[in-house]
């Protein structure tokens, strides 16, 4: 491991968490630490002295810090939803979702969500899991052009629009991943998981998230197209249509972890037993 980085600032308030010029934000570090530095970066800020709580639930929904590592959010939320009639039950998926990821136990413990969701990865899991899920990223917003270091705002955009393209995601420079909230009435509704690989432990290349709730049972493709895409599919002949319309973009992503082809077909056939298992007309 070679970091040529010139300093690493622990972030403690939201001032600490003005970018200086050439500083980029650090998470769990499992994706940073294990690349080249990216270019131009010279210093890092560490988010997790911020002391965000991982998560936490109230009569609002769910929340998890940018900061929650895979391993919080898997022994909270995915602890929560494990009752399969439970108010949580939509958190069924939780685990699956983590699972996804090809991380050992040692990196699970501390990559985070926000790394997950900022990187924008075709298999960053966190994606499908949140997008399936409704749920809204919170983002701190750096001040504007005035140099002071007094933070200005935030935003809010749906998960499902934060990722634009394969490792694009709709961040600013300077933009924090504060939270994901997830809305109260989503947590009580059944979801489902699929997810195909080349090999039993290999990348996930085509993932398949649902949730039943109206109009339709909403499905969810992450990993085997660039950016997630989302269907209230009323039937499967629409699912069909969908999926047909998907390739016709020319959306199916492709790398060494699988070919277009091959990932349009397991889409397919995951979508389908998802709208199935939700309950979906014939
Ligand atoms: C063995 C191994 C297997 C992996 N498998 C997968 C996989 O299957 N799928 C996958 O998607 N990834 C995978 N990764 C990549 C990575 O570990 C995960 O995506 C992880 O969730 C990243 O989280 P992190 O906190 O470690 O991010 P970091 O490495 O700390 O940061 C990643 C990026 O996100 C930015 N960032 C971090 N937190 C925030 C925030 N709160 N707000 C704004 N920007 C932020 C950083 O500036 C950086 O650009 C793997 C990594 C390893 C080493």
């Amino acid at each position: 491991m070679d970091i040529d980085i010139d300093t690493v600032r622990v972030a403690r308030s939201r001032a600490d968490c003005v970018l200086r010029p050439g500083e980029a934000f650090l998470g769990g570090g499992t994706f940073l630490y294990s690349e080249p530095v990216p270019a131009g970066v010279t210093g890092l800020v560490d988010l997790t002295g911020m002391g965000w709580e991982p998560w936490s639930v109230d009569g609002a929904g769910l929340r998890v810090a940018g900061t929650c590592t895979l391993e919080e959010l898997l022994a909270g939320p995915g602890r929560l939803g494990a009752s399969s009639d439970g108010p949580y039950r939509g958190l069924g998926i939780v685990g699956e979702c983590v699972s996804a990821l090809t991380l050992s136990g040692k990196v699970a413990r501390t990559a985070t969500v926000g790394g997950n969701l900022a990187l924008g990865l075709p298999a960053g899991s966190m994606v499908g899991l949140f997008a399936a899920l409704s749920a809204v990223a919170v983002v701190w917003t750096p001040e504007a052009s005035t140099g002071s270091s007094q933070p200005a705002g935030s935003r809010e955009v749906a998960v499902a629009d934060l990722v634009t393209g394969a490792g694009r995601v709709g961040l600013a420079p300077g933009e924090v991943l504060r939270e994901v909230r997830v809305p109260a009435a989503v947590l009580g509704q059944r979801t489902m998981f699929r997810r195909a690989s080349l090999t039993p432990t290999g990348r996930t290349a085509a993932m398949v998230t649902g949730r039943a709730g109206e109009p339709a049972p909403r499905i969810t493709v992450t990993a085997s197209v660039s950016a997630p895409l989302s269907l209230h599919a009323r039937d499967h002949d629409m699912l069909d249509r969908w999926i047909d319309w998907i390739g016709s973009t020319g959306a199916w992503y492709e790398d060494t972890h699988g070919s277009r082809e091959w990932r349009a077909a397991m889409t397919r056939r995951l979508a389908h037993e998802a709208l199935e298992e939700l309950g979906g007309a014939a």
